[in-house]
């Protein structure tokens, strides 16, 4: 059978290469821009034959990077090369099985609105549409159903990864040395994913029933997530309301309600955040007036409301470029997980950002089922809680190394695809499968053409000298 990077490879190869370009660029929280070449190959052939052309000259290492929507440094190598997986489309569907070869540059909203026309779903997706199938492999996405279906990666059939050493391989769970399940969750680290088989879901339609409670405590909000109820559960935290946190959650099933327009799987920008307030427009007392009026508004105890399925999981996608509220220091998303009987931690981490004086501008908590086989996968079973954090607060950065201690003394992590500034003695303690990983990662690339900014910064890959 042809696979889908067969049926792409019709027209002949351009004598040149797509160019390459110079670019400065960022991590989603903004910061400091990073600058480095870009090269965007129009097809699997093109990055397969311009590999070894292209990493000769920049000693320093190259990264794929897709939509960038990872908040830190994960996407970026500082004076060297990024590969741009966005021009590697393609969807081919199996309306049967639903079973999809896709490019990696496609997006979760390009694939979510090809598959509901066959009644199928892409089975775990993040906060955003806008993350690439690359991007989600290489981070070992999570969902807010993590305790039904697991991550991206429980999905992923097989993929096609370009290796240091120049060739296009198609790797499938159990592959020699381990290097599938090191490529989910590797943070780009093994290689350029070109393409994937996922196996996506059946489902009656793209609407939700949802159920809603408002709660006055923690432990409320705890005790809401960990009861039956629908598979996407997520609470939105008030942290600017005094010592005890309040919230929202919302539990929400799949239903065959009606659709009430074809874009209800996706979710269109209304307005975007123009880039016209250095400073930012965020502080604290309008925050704190905004969460106000969103507990209050939002339904005591509320069931079976019907909501679309992408004005439900991708609520921040309605405006775009939002990181631009944060002005130009942007902000650090703090994410971290803990195992289900070290829930005192999500008070502690609130206790001592509270004490050092930062405010969580948008705070969201949700429950992780088991862990994943890769190695680098985030999720532990337990709890999970993402923070907003301006950059701009002076105590920022002493507030979050305490926080990393608090996390690792309890057999907790930080979610890599939204670090900034974990060093590597931290990174070591919260990942402790990180030699497992890093035998299969120098196993497939001994010369050490794929580092990023995060891998040197905590760790994950050695400095060399150039
Ligand atoms: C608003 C918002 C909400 C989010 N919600 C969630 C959530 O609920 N759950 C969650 O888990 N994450 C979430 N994220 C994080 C996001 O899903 C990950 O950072 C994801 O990896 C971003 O994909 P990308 O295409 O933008 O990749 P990039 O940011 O461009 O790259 C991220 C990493 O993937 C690697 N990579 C990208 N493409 C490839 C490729 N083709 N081959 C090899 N490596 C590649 C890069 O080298 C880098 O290490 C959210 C992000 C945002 C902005």
């Amino acid at each position: 059978m042809s696979t889908l990077l067969d049926e792409r490879r019709g027209a002949p190869h351009p004598a040149t290469l797509s160019p390459l370009r110079a670019a400065a660029v960022t991590g989603w929280g903004g910061g400091r821009r990073c600058h480095l070449a870009r090269w965007t190959p129009r097809d699997a052939d093109e990055l397969r034959d311009g590999l070894s052309a292209v990493t000769e000259r920049f000693p320093s290492g190259a990264i794929a990077r897709g939509a960038g929507r990872s908040y830190g440094d994960a996407a970026q190598r500082s004076g060297g090369l990024v590969v741009d997986t966005t021009a590697l489309k393609g969807i081919r569907l199996d309306g049967a099985t639903g079973v999809a070869s896709v490019g990696s540059g496609v997006t979760i909203a390009e694939l979510l609105t090809a598959a509901i026309q066959a009644g199928w779903i892409v089975p775990v997706v993040p906060g955003t549409q806008h993350v690439t199938v690359g991007g989600a492999i290489a981070g070992d996405i999570h969902g807010k159903n993590h305790g039904t279906l697991g991550t991206f990666g429980a999905h992923v059939r097989s993929l096609t990864l370009l290796s240091a050493d120049g060739e296009l391989q198609t790797l499938a769970p159990g592959a020699a040395a381990g290097l599938f399940e090191a490529t989910l969750g590797g943070m780009g680290l093994t290689g350029v994913i070109a393409a994937a088989e996922l196996q996506l879901r059946r489902v009656a339609g793209p609407m939700l029933s949802v159920d809603t409670d408002r709660a006055q405590t923690l432990d409320e909000i705890l005790s809401l997530l960990d009861s039956p109820g629908g598979e996407h559960r997520v609470a939105w935290l008030d942290l600017l309301c005094g010592a005890e946190p309040r919230g929202v959650v919302t539990r929400a099933a799949h239903t065959d309600a009606p659709r009430r327009s074809a874009a209800d799987v996706t979710t269109p920008a209304r307005a975007a955040v123009p880039a016209r307030w250095p400073g930012g427009l965020l502080r604290t007392p309008v925050v704190r007036a905004f969460n106000e009026l969103r507990f209050r508004r939002s339904p005591r105890h509320e069931r079976g409301r019907i909501e679309a399925f992408g004005a439900h999981m991708f609520p921040l996608d309605v405006l775009d470029c939002w990181p631009r509220l944060y002005g130009a220091p942007g902000f650090y998303q703090y994410q971290l997980a803990v195992p289900r009987d070290q829930d005192r931690v999500l008070r502690d981490v609130h206790e001592c950002l509270t004490r050092f004086g930062v405010p969580s501008f948008l705070a969201v908590l949700k429950d992780f089922g088991p862990a994943a086989p890769a190695p680098l996968s985030f999720p532990i079973a337990g709890w999970t809680l993402a923070l907003d954090l301006p950059r701009r607060a002076a105590r920022i950065d002493a507030a979050l190394q305490v926080c990393d201690r608090i996390v690792a003394d309890a057999g907790g992590r930080v979610y890599l695809s939204k670090d900034a500034r974990l060093g590597g003695e931290l990174t070591a303690a919260m990942y402790p499968r990180l030699p497992e990983w890093r035998n299969a990662r120098d196993r497939s690339d001994p010369d050490g053409i794929w580092r990023s900014d995060l891998a040197l910064r905590t760790g994950l890959v050695e400095d060399r000298p150039q």
